[in-house]
């Protein structure tokens, strides 16, 4: 990449920009303003679920703004918002059918607490207020979201102006040495979530937040089957709501439109956004239940918005991008490419020896790097590594997308996600 370093910009990010720029893109490729195409494996940050410049997406977004794009909520209802709100009732299971907009997925976390936190007062349980979450976990980066994130790196810095909720560890079975089946590993995770509101006070418990299928925390962690059933057990005996941010792994990334339908599991809030404006205008959504809802409503309002929630060129083509993902079966897609790649990167276990675990759901996949696969002990020096594999992939012309995890700094594991139209090809390539 050093031969592509753009000339020093006003710009930064997390660091100083030394990234390539970016000139076009289409499908599943991108291309810098040298020419040089890349395969965008990780669908940018597991958001281009429906692929770059899809047409029709496009002619939507066109079509809006020739109308108007923007109107504000508390001033205008639109035709695009009201009609992806059913749409996206639709595709929830019964009863979770009031849609909130929002422009990312930081700001659907904060909406989903919010909301949580002024039924538990409309409904005279005031006393409940900590939103119990888990440890590696990612749940964005604003100071609500983040005092529910469980990565130290992210959180430290801020620590003494955060109201850090409680954690439990997130369900790492794959790393246990134990005598214990994986059923009962997930067990004994679930059982966690049932000691901490017992010693934190079940009166001042109002939710658990996870992540059903893992992102950049935990790397596409999947847990056991019984751990899924079990915890929404725990939260119903304790009068816990359940919050699934389903920011990466909704809108159809792991082969349904929840993660959530894998275990029939009903959450009573869920959070979207990446792949549901899928990088074609910033759009986010809290969809939650009626019978949270409506008390709130009751009691004077949900005290709590954001300016450009709902606005009708983001809700435009939200509308599109899900129409597109569901006329082309690109959730089918999804499950069947997704098979294939994880097979293949499993394969790819017997060549290298220091990938120690391919795992995900879907199109929402990652592989670990480890030092040893018998033990599992990450590679002492994982963020040299990630460096050599990012560059390396540039280099080819290839996008992955890595995060810290259990070695604390970027480079144990590596999330590849492209889009749901990626096809056989795009596997081998
Ligand atoms: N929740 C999860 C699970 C995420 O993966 C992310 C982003 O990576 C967020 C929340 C925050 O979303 P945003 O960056 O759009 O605010």
């Amino acid at each position: 990449m050093s031969d592509i370093v753009p000339p020093p910009s006003n710009l930064f990010y997390q660091s100083r920009n030394r990234r390539p720029r970016l000139d076009r893109a289409e499908g599943v490729y991108m291309w810098d303003e040298t020419g040089k195409r890349y395969l965008d494996g990780s669908s940018g940050a597991m958001v281009s679920n429906i692929g770059h410049s899809n047409p029709r997406v496009l002619a939507a977004m066109r079509a809006q703004m020739d109308r108007s794009t923007f109107g504000y909520r508390l001033h205008f209802e639109n035709e695009p918002a009201e009609e992806l709100a059913r749409l996206v009732a639709s595709l929830m299971p019964a009863g979770l059918d009031r849609v909130f907009f929002v422009s990312g997925g930081s700001e659907a976390v904060e909406s989903a607490v919010k909301l949580a936190r002024q039924w538990a007062v409309a409904t005279g349980q005031a006393s409940r207020w900590k939103v119990i979450a888990r440890y590696p976990s990612y749940h964005g980066s604003t100071f609500g979201a983040l005092a529910l994130t469980g990565m130290a790196l992210m959180t430290a810095p801020f620590s003494p102006m955060l109201r850090e909720m409680p954690r439990i560890p997130a369900p790492t079975c794959y790393l246990d040495r134990d005598s214990l089946s994986m059923e009962e590993r997930g067990l004994r995770y679930a059982g966690m979530l049932r000691e901490e509101i017992l010693r934190q006070g079940p009166e001042t418990v109002l939710g658990f937040i996870m992540e059903p299928v893992g992102g950049a925390s935990t790397g596409a962690l999947v847990a056991p089957d019984s751990y899924y059933a079990r915890i929404r057990e725990i939260c119903d005996e304790f009068g816990v709501l359940l919050i699934y941010d389903e920011v990466m792994s909704g809108a159809g990334r792991t082969g349904t439109f929840l993660a959530a339908e894998h275990w029939g599991i009903r959450p009573d809030i869920v959070a979207l956004s990446k792949g549901f404006g899928a990088g074609y205008m910033p759009l986010g959504a809290m969809v939650a239940d009626r019978r949270l809802v409506e008390p709130v409503l009751d009691a004077g309002g949900f005290v709590h918005g954001f300016t450009y929630a709902g606005n009708p060129l983001a809700c435009a083509a939200g509308l599109a991008v899900i129409r597109e993902v569901l006329d082309n079966d690109l959730m089918g897609n999804a499950a069947r490419i997704g098979a294939l790649l994880k097979s293949e990167l499993t394969g790819l276990m017997a060549r290298y020896p220091f990938i120690g675990d391919v795992r995900g759901k879907g199109l929402l996949l990652a592989f670990e790097l480890v030092a040893d696969r018998e033990t599992m002990t990450p590679l002492p020096k994982a963020h040299d590594a990630y460096v050599r594999l990012v560059e390396h992939a540039y280099e080819r012309g290839l996008i992955i997308y890595s995060r810290r995890t259990r070695g604390g700094r970027e480079g144990d594991h590596f999330l590849v996600c492209p889009p749901m139209i990626a096809t056989q090809a795009h596997v081998g390539e």
